[in-house]
């Protein structure tokens, strides 16, 4: 069984909630980029994850933060003021280690992207990017059962699983029927889906020669959220940094 994560954007109180929460039996630990932007503690986020020797790989914000050539035209207000001040505080070796990290790789069978398996910077929002990002899973790496997305920071499951209950924290969703899929373990750091907790998602049976169908399980992690919205005040950041925690938003 392996544990995938994602989007944990410097709140190192949900990463060390999350991290906690892994169960043990769990033999690898994947993320999907954005360890660092918008919160507080960028620094001891890549610092858990490097100490873990978590595989990784690299997110929009953490390019953005480690690569001067970024145009921060890209991005809004907050996040552009988020970066700079990511900027002014990444240590030298964190940024390295962030630069220099790969934007897709694989393990257990399965495939991993930021943001869509053509593009590391799409955000698959509806079914018809779920539909082309399945479709070239299917053509470039048709052995692969399961991808595993991240970036809109959202929970989801694409195609959806027939007649499964929605995605909560869950009993394994068996995903070995009308393959592949590609799921979405939602936010460590900074849900957008209404939720305030982290989420993160427990894998098995992608592997080919799996005794077990390939199956997926929500976790779903309270964390101490008044403490990392203080941290942002606190550090100066954009104030609706802070807010938008307790909205999931
Ligand atoms: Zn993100």
């Amino acid at each position: 069984m392996y544990a995938v994560i994602s989007d944990i954007h410097g709140n190192l109180e949900a990463l060390e909630a999350v991290l906690d929460d892994i169960p043990e039996g769990v033999d690898e630990v994947y993320c999907l980029g954005d360890v660092i932007g918008y919160g507080a503690s960028p620094n001891e986020c890549c610092d858990r994850v490097r100490e873990r020797e978590i595989p990784v790989i690299s997110g929009n914000h953490d390019l953005a933060v480690t690569d001067p050539e970024t145009d921060l035209a890209w991005f809004n207000p907050v996040a552009a003021r988020a970066v700079e001040w990511t900027r002014e505080r990444i240590t030298a070796e964190n940024a390295s280690f962030l630069y220099s990290l790969p934007r897709t790789m694989s393990g257990h069978g399965a495939f991993f992207v930021h943001g869509s398996v053509r593009d590391p910077d799409e955000y698959i929002m509806d079914s018809a990017a779920a539909e082309k990002s399945l479709s070239l899973l299917a053509r470039e790496h048709p052995e692969v059962a399961l991808c595993f997305f991240g970036h809109t920071h959202v929970k989801a499951i694409a195609p959806f699983p027939g007649d499964q209950a929605p995605v909560g924290p869950s009993e394994p969703i068996d995903l070995s029927e009308d393959g592949p899929y590609l799921v979405n373990p939602g936010s460590v750091g900074q849900p957008r889906d209404g939720d305030t907790f982290a989420s993160y998602v427990l894998a098995e049976g992608t592997e080919p020669d799996s005794d077990r169908p390939p199956s997926i399980a929500y976790r779903f992690v309270e964390y101490d959220l008044g403490s990392a919205q203080e941290k942002i005040r606190a550090a100066g950041l954009p104030a609706v940094l802070a807010d938008r925690l307790a909205q999931g938003r």
